[in-house]
């Protein structure tokens, strides 16, 4: 006879970060216990390391340092940091084209009838540009924050997660051009190999994508476009939003985005509930 590990075996050791190694195989259920004992045991112990690490003050939570990281790049890049509010308007996602019958609407959760949290930066961001678009000719803004969606997908999409949206409105190069430098200069600081992918997409049309070993980190687009008579734009501008527990998730080689998102149960990718 020969037996694997349990399911909540399996889950248990995922859950301290571990790996199932499907090659062994026990011939007693014994020996799979005792296995899987000292399994646990060395995880904790690989946990309680890392909460030692970060507990002695030499290390910041990752997300907060990801962020910092990368406004202080930008900024001296020219870009202006912004911090809009979270809850937003029915309206302001109907400019975008999110209305009666598209998807997007159905991952929306709503505060009031007319209010929602918001599941994207773009909507503030049009406003903000439109505005001092009238003062400056190029403006260069981004914001780093929450953003929130109803999702039934796994290991890659959380509830609540952070965005950095970035946008250039009548930028001094072609928008393309501004697209791709853009991305550039974000993936410098995750420092990650990425690629440019063109993709569909429900509220763009279509998306520039970095995506990074077949997962996509971020989508970006150019305009003018269609939704932007509702906005009051019509200069060309790129902008490109970054899901940055996409992206912490592959800096830290980690298999759910779980373990580098806001969390109860973990601190910097360990989990405390040991
Ligand atoms: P996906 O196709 O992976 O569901 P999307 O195309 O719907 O993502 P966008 O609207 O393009 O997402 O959002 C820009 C970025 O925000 C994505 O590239 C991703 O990095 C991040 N993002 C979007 N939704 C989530 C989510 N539910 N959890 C974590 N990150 C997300
Ligand atoms: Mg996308």
């Amino acid at each position: 006879m020969s037996t694997d590990l349990t399911t909540s075996q399996n889950q248990r050791i995922r859950e301290l970060g571990g790996t199932i190694d499907k090659t062994i195989i026990f011939s007693t259920i014994d020996d799979r216990d005792l296995y899987f004992q000292e399994q646990v045991k060395s995880l904790q112990s690989r946990n309680r390391q890392r909460i030692l690490e970060t507990m002695d003050g030499s290390q910041r939570n990752s997300l907060a340092s990801l962020e910092s990281d990368l406004s202080n790049v930008l900024i001296t890049r020219g870009f202006t940091e912004v911090k809009t509010p979270m809850i937003i308007s029915a309206s302001s996602l109907t400019k975008m084209g999110i209305a009666d019958g598209h998807p997007l609407l159905n991952q929306v959760f709503w505060v009031t009838p007319k209010k929602c949290m918001r599941p994207m930066l773009a909507p503030n961001l049009y406003y903000i540009m439109r505005h001092l678009s009238r003062t400056v000719c190029t403006v260069k803004l981004f914001e780093i924050g929450p953003c929130f969606r109803k999702e039934s997908k796994g290991s890659n999409h959380l509830e609540e997660f952070t965005m950095l949206n970035l946008v250039e409105l009548a930028p001094e190069r072609e928008a393309m051009e501004a697209l791709r430098d853009d991305a550039q200069t974000v993936m410098d600081v995750a420092g990650l190999q990425y690629k440019l992918v063109v993709e569909e997409s429900e509220v763009y049309g279509r998306t520039l994508d970095v995506e990074v070993d077949g997962v996509e980190v971020a989508s970006g687009a150019i305009g003018p476009l269609p939704m932007d008579e509702a906005h009051g734009i019509d200069e060309p501008w790129a902008g490109i939003g970054f899901g940055l527990e996409r992206i912490l998730m592959l800096m830290k080689n980690q298999s759910n985005i779980k373990s580098v998102a806001r969390s109860l149960i973990y601190l910097n990718g360990a989990r405390i509930d040991i």
